[in-house]
């Protein structure tokens, strides 16, 4: 059994009130550890180790800062291996994915945020004809919350903390209770990277209560969430009234728009990673396809010929594409939609049933699912399933398209495939997303903004945006 600790103040700790919670094995769904169930009073703690952590760390130099965050980025890479299978573990997600993608941009992330630190840069005004001369602080906040999702674990984990901590603040943070066992092994390697204590305070419980905790602590003045929209609506009116800089990711329902003229084959392979990726358990995935009609009946054919051909399976296994979803309740809501779909009158053209994996069959495995609906207005393509389901419809031209696409309540993302230029013109300005890929998919430059619009968010990620956030702007005015 893993017995998952707080990190507080540089040591592992048990919960205060000494209660705990199973942490399941989504492929064979059996306990494998327990977490702490933190109350407010182990987040007190974390505050208090944060807080007294702050005067020394926001004084550190940026070349300080700067060289433990590529030393933790580094550690992450020398533990490749041992992280990708914790988060497999944890989150049921292939081990090939995390070793891949969810692993390497953790370390990435604090690669990027330590050496952007060294190359952020303030603002100066000189207001000619007044003899002033103006100049913009940017101080880190002071000690900052961090909540994050059990999708991709780590690596959303790590999107937040590192701008977090390049930018100066101390920082008490939680992850998923979901997933807890990669932020748990992070405690580790921050020490291991010579982080100061007290610097990151790693957190674990529920959302209700450790996270509510966080949210409504009256000193931890910023809080940077990412998770469901019901859940940052709920962190929005509880931190609104103590005025705390908010960022919020939240969910989203993406549309998949191809075009008879793009480059086909990319076009449908890259579809089928949009679509089922991490079990289509990214925020980003498409999972509202709409396909020119002059190609649907192709498109239709060859895309269920893929999907079909994916295979489910155990999260260890090389040939896995599709490995297990992160919990029952998960699985349960999943199949819920896709009953919902046929309620509406979607066929299911593949996919749908439950998978029992041979030796690990209480895991939480699903077909990977096409539903092809007859109207945008029908609740799977309004509602977030987050799971591997992906509905499809045909469109007729460009304006139709372009309604459907905007008529749902979120706008994080949203993918083109074409190679018509005024027409990638006119989309990409009328999209309402905050991030549109074009011929391309879940292609990342972290120096870009990240967030949505709608009910997909309030703030950036990414880049310079991140280290603003993470940062009060104070002016100075010298007159002379
Ligand atoms: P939730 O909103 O349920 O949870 C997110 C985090 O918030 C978890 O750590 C959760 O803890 C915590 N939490 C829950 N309630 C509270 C509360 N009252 N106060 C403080 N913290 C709380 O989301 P999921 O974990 O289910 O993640 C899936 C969602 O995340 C999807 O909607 C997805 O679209 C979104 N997401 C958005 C991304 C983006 O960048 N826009 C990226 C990835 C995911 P606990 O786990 O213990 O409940």
């Amino acid at each position: 059994m893993t017995t998952i600790k707080n990190y507080i103040n540089g040591d592992f700790q048990n919960p205060i009130k000494g209660n705990w919670i199973d942490n399941y094995n989504p492929s064979n769904g059996e306990i494998y550890g327990q977490l702490p169930d933190s109350t407010k009073e182990d987040v007190e703690n974390a505050y208090i180790a944060a807080k007294s952590a702050f005067p020394s760390w926001s004084q550190t130099s940026l070349e300080e800062r700067s060289r433990i965050l590529i030393k933790i980025s580094e550690l992450l890479e020398t533990n490749l291996q041992r992280f990708a299978e914790a988060e497999s573990k944890d989150n049921g997600k292939p081990v090939s994915l995390a070793k891949a993608v969810d692993i390497p941009r953790a370390a990435s992330n604090f690669r990027f945020f330590g050496n952007a630190i060294t190359q952020f840069a303030s603002e100066s005004h000189e207001s000619i004809g007044q003899q002033a001369v103006n100049y913009t602080l940017r101080q880190p906040i002071g000690v900052v919350g961090c909540i994050s999702p059990w999708n991709l674990p780590l690596y959303l984990f790590t999107w937040k903390i590192a701008p977090a901590l390049a930018a100066g603040n101390c920082v008490v943070a939680k992850p998923s209770e979901v997933t807890p066992l990669t932020a748990f092994l992070l405690g580790d390697i921050c020490n291991e990277a010579g982080l100061p204590k007290g610097v990151l305070n790693i957190v674990h419980g529920l959302g209700e209560s450790t996270g509510q905790a966080i949210v409504e602590h009256p000193d931890i003045k910023a809080i940077s969430f990412t998770g469901g929209t019901t859940t940052g609506a709920h962190i929005a009116r509880v931190a609104a009234p103590m005025f705390k800089k908010l960022s919020l990711e939240l969910g989203g329902k993406n549309p998949n728009i191809i075009f008879a003229d793009c480059d086909y084959e990319e076009m449908l392979s890259t579809t089928v990673r949009s679509s089922f990726a991490n079990q289509g358990q990214i925020c980003l995935c498409g999972s509202r396809i709409f396909i020119e009609a002059s190609i649907y009946e192709k498109f239709k054919t060859d895309f269920i010929k893929k999907v079909k051909a994916l295979k489910v399976g155990h999260p260890s296994e090389s040939d896995t594409n599709i490995g297990a979803l992160v919990s029952k309740s998960h699985l349960d809501k999943v199949k819920e939609y896709i009953q919902i779909a046929k309620d509406e009158n979607g066929i299911v053209l593949c996919g749908g049933n439950e998978v029992k994996v041979k030796g690990y069959e209480n895991g939480y495995y699903l077909e990977p699912t096409v539903i092809e609906v007859q109207s945008n207005d029908c609740r799977v393509n309004q509602e977030e399933i987050f799971g591997p389901v992906v509905t499809m419809m045909p469109f007729q031209n460009e304006d139709d398209v372009l309604k459907m696409a905007n008529k749902v309540k979120y706008g994080l993302s949203a993918t083109l495939w074409t190679n018509n230029l005024k027409r990638t013109m006119h989309l990409t300005n009328q999209l309402q997303a905050g991030i549109v890929w074009v011929n391309t998919w879940m292609l990342r430059d972290l120096r870009t903004p990240f967030g949505g619009v709608k009910a997909s968010g309030v703030g950036r990620e990414g880049g310079f945006e991140a280290l603003r956030f993470f940062t009060e702007a104070k002016n100075v005015c010298i007159k002379y």
